[in-house]
């Protein structure tokens, strides 16, 4: 019996309220050999080498990063290397890299780090005006640039552990960067892949077009594990099953659009639609995908 598939299984329902509130916790959870994960806002994927250590995501703040940085010293040997990345520039995602050790090697491809540049302070701000809270966490957020960029895929050897940081695209922002650790075939996804959560374009960052473009990458990976950053973990099939979602909302949506029906309309009507379709799902709030679909 798979206990590690049991486990996963259970924690999704004792873990998912930590997702919505800013602090994240000192407890790690083990998802594949070499992976453990802080679940919260965002889930943080911690990946141990024999050699070195890579972060994927920094939680909300300096604070936040600190926390990381001490879930990390408990669970790896100190005398390794830290290596550091991000799944996008988004401040839960981003801006705590100052609580991390300052010898810390951080990494991320060049289209995030070029929408780190002309975005992130602006939305450092905008998190930090949403509460005390989260202002207090990002009071002293500064954004650094990495010690390596990378186009569209770098290679770290963390010791009988590789990770490869992928860049397949445009989807939730321009920059989304996937981490696939092998040999535990685990993928961590950010926002490209979640676990029944309706798909979110910010911005301009992506199209629904390139956002399927991606996942058709991401696909040709044949991940077994998945980590996303706002749900539960699950196994490889949460790729194929969003790669569906986002084919049968942008199916159905064109369908609407060459009836002369307005986006929101459209959205309002999907919305009741794919509940159906999709029951499991908790929250089918599809207004704004189905409007990303109009605008392509
Ligand atoms: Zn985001
Ligand atoms: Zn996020």
């Amino acid at each position: 019996m798979d206990t590690k598939l049991l486990f996963l299984a259970g924690f999704a329902a004792a873990i998912l309220p930590a997702q919505n509130q800013p602090v994240l916790g000192e407890e790690a959870v083990k998802v594949s050999d070499s992976i453990w994960a802080i679940m919260g806002f965002p889930n943080v994927a911690i990946i141990i080498g024999n050699r070195a250590t890579l972060v994927v995501d920094t939680g909300l703040g300096p604070p936040n990063g600190a926390t990381i940085a001490r879930v990390v010293a408990k669970l790896a040997p100190s005398s390794q290397k830290l290596f550091l990345t991000t799944t996008h520039f988004h401040p839960e995602h981003a801006a705590g890299e100052v609580g991390f050790p300052r010898d810390t090697i951080l990494i991320r491809n060049s289209v995030q780090q070029q929408e780190m540049e002309l975005h992130g302070k602006e939305m450092v701000d905008l998190f930090a005006s949403r509460s005390a809270k989260q202002k207090e966490l990002l009071a002293n957020a500064t954004l650094r640039t990495p010690d390596i960029t990378f186009a569209s895929e770098a290679k770290i050897d963390l010791g009988g552990v590789m990770a490869r940081l992928l860049w397949f695209g445009g989807a939730h922002t321009k920059g989304d960067e996937l981490t696939f650790v092998e040999p535990d075939r685990t993928l961590i996804t950010g926002d490209v892949v979640q676990n029944k959560v309706v798909p979110n374009i910010f911005r301009d960052g992506g199209t629904p077009s390139s956002w399927l473009t991606v996942l058709d990458k991401v696909i040709a990976l044949n991940a077994l594990h998945v980590l996303p950053d706002h749900s539960a973990p699950g196994d490889g099939s949460m790729v194929a099953v969003e790669k569906k979602f986002i084919g049968d909302l942008r199916n159905s949506a064109l369908e609407l659009k060459r009836k002369g029906v307005s986006a929101d309309d459209a959205g309002k009507q999907l919305g009741g639609e794919f509940k159906t379709r999709y029951p499991d799902w908790p929250n089918m709030n599809v207004a704004g995908f189905v409007r990303s679909i109009y605008a392509e």
